[in-house]
């Protein structure tokens, strides 16, 4: 069986617009206004000759719940236990949020591997959210624009010990 890579973040980092790169068809919606993907999204995806299922998830974008346990869906959290790596993004222009920090500390419980992944990385746009990324306590996180398709060998590198 091929191994599964999840995607998971806060709304509106660009979790479906790597997805849709990585499958290469429009199955998951991408769209301005968060909230947007409402159920876990699977495909086929592949990067530089890599293959591997890839899950787009959404756990985090129902904000009507108050606190994080109830704004994960258990659709989000299955997701990431299944995996066999979680690709955990933030938004670098917008450096690391409160969300992002409640989304680490659940993320450290798991035992998924977690690839910190700081999106939206276009040129130098990037540079001091991902400094900030190092706070979060993950190793090594990556800069990346997944509209630009902008440090996909970075990810190549990250995902080929565990795909
Ligand atoms: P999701 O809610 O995490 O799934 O985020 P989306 O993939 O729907 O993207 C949210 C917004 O961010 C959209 O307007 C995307 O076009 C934009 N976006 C995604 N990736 C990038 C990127 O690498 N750079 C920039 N500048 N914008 C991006
Ligand atoms: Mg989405």
């Amino acid at each position: 069986r091929s191994a599964t890579v999840a995607i998971v973040g806060r709304p509106n980092v660009g979790k479906s617009t790597l997805f849709n790169r990585l499958v290469g068809k429009r199955l998951a919606l991408v769209d301005d206004q968060p909230g947007v993907t409402r159920d876990r999204r699977e495909g086929d995806g592949q990067l530089l000759g890599l293959n591997f299922r890839i899950v787009d998830t959404a756990g985090f974008e129902d904000h009507d719940a108050a606190t994080l346990p109830g704004r994960m869906r258990v659709q989000t959290e299955k997701a990431v236990r299944e995996a066999d790596a979680a690709l955990f993004m933030i938004d670098a222009r917008a450096g690391v949020t409160p969300l992002d920090e409640e989304i680490a500390r659940w993320l450290r419980s798991e035992d998924t591997p977690i690839i910190l992944v700081a999106n939206k990385a276009e040129g130098k746009q990037g540079e001091a959210g991902l400094m900030e990324a190092y706070a979060l306590g993950f190793d090594n996180p990556l800069a990346l624009s997944a509209e630009h398709g902008e440090g996909l060998v970075e990810l190549f590198d990250a995902l080929r010990p565990i795909v």
